[in-house]
């Protein structure tokens, strides 16, 4: 056995990064039941069995004495009194350190080379660089006619929507929106241990090409949703056209990921389908502000960015009193400067409200803001007709 040497504090830091990563993506209930005797059940989310630890050197006839939460991923060995996480719990299973243990199911996991030459899962799945460079061989492929790239866009939503929703779902409870507002935008999520499945799918329903000229996978044959899995897709009459999508976790950068091509059309513009003339829609930035009010009952239509309005998506906001809720930032004044002006080449109105903060964080951040938000946008349109 090769001797190792304690690792330095760099080095320790990286590890602890890693397990952290570890913890992340592993399945427990696949990783521990691998261990444990065939006749192993889980009931529910824990698991009693007998240990197989071989340093416990259990005579394998007693009671079983381990016990393993499978959400938390801890066990715990009532015999012996010894417990701890999945790391330790390799550690021991293999007579190895730590260090080794997590290099080991990093590798397993997918989430590091097997050494300086193959890259990790995540290098990968990244995104082909310089698109429209020459040498990426990006620029030559052939956009997928609309057509096509809904199909591909339906298929993976629907690949995605087949998987764990949960950590999805609890990103966004924790911006004040709801599961069925969610499910309404058709917003779907997919966990990281489920990356190779979702890719897989897709790999069955379309040839290679396809998907790379899509732009959801890359020139490595790999589908470069891997760090962005909350994804929300852009539908018009019911049918997803095209998507973006989020990194829910901190520090990613950039934290938005889109398939190719360029944003189609307003986000949720299916939602002025279903309005009355003359009824108010508010215009606000990116898919959280939306559906933040749509979450409260407000009707609302979203824009990538604050410059994002394109002048042929004005004619179907006409039927409706437009509202603009953008951020109160220079680029959202600016905006909506702009944005009223476009409004106005066009013979119609738009009214204009400024929060104190974005959308989401005004809803989150104030119990009453639906009832502010209401009559600040009386008091907008009131205050436009006495311009007018
Ligand atoms: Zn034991």
């Amino acid at each position: 056995m090769p001797v190792e040497s304690p690792p330095d504090a760099a080095t320790r830091e990286r590890l602890l990064t890693l397990r952290d990563t570890i913890k992340r993506v592993i399945n427990y209930r696949t990783f521990y039941l691998r261990y444990c005797p065939p006749n192993a059940h889980p009931a529910g989310n824990r698991l009693q069995t007998l240990c197989p630890i071989p340093a416990h050197a259990h005579s394998g006839t007693g009671h079983p004495s381990l016990s393993i939460d499978l959400t938390r991923g801890l066990f715990h060995c009532f015999s012996r009194d010894e417990g701890g996480d999945a790391i330790r719990f390799y550690e021991l299973m293999h007579g190895v350190k730590f260090a080794r243990a997590v290099r080991e199911l990093a590798r397993e996991l997918g989430l590091a080379g097997r050494g300086r030459d193959v890259p990790s899962l995540a290098q990968r799945a990244a995104p082909d660089v310089d698109e429209g460079g020459a040498s990426s061989g990006e620029a030559e492929l052939e956009p997928l006619t609309a057509e096509q790239l809904g199909v591909v866009c339906e298929t993976l939503l629907a690949a995605c929507r087949a998987e764990d929703q949960s950590e999805g779902l609890g990103y966004l409870a924790r911006r004040g929106i709801d599961a069925g507002t969610a499910a309404r935008a058709g917003v779907v999520y997919f966990p990281r241990r489920a990356y190779r499945r979702v890719m897989r799918k897709m790999q069955s329903a379309f040839p290679l090409e396809e998907l790379r000229r899509s732009g959801l996978f890359n020139a490595r044959a790999h589908l470069t949703f891997y760090r962005h899995r909350l994804l929300f897709p852009f539908r018009v009459e019911g049918r997803a056209i095209y998507l973006q999508a989020r990194t829910t976790a901190a520090g990613v950068e950039p934290r938005w990921h889109n398939m190719r091509g360029v944003v189609p059309s307003l986000y949720n513009v299916d939602c002025l389908n279903e309005l009355a003339s003359g009824s108010v829609v508010y215009l606000v930035e990116g898919f959280t502000d939306t559906l933040t009010l749509l979450a409260h009952g407000f009707p609302a239509v979203g824009l990538v960015g604050a410059g994002g309005l394109k002048e042929e998506w004005l004619a179907p906001l006409g039927r409706c009193r437009t509202v603009a809720a953008l951020d109160p930032d220079a680029a959202g004044r600016r905006a909506a400067e702009r944005y009223a002006e476009l409004f106005a080449a066009r013979g119609l109105a738009l009214a204009r409200i400024t929060l104190p903060a974005d959308v989401n964080d005004f809803f989150r951040q104030r119990p009453s803001a639906a009832l502010e938000f209401a009559l600040l946008t009386e008091a907008a349109i009131e205050g436009m007709k006495d311009e007018g």
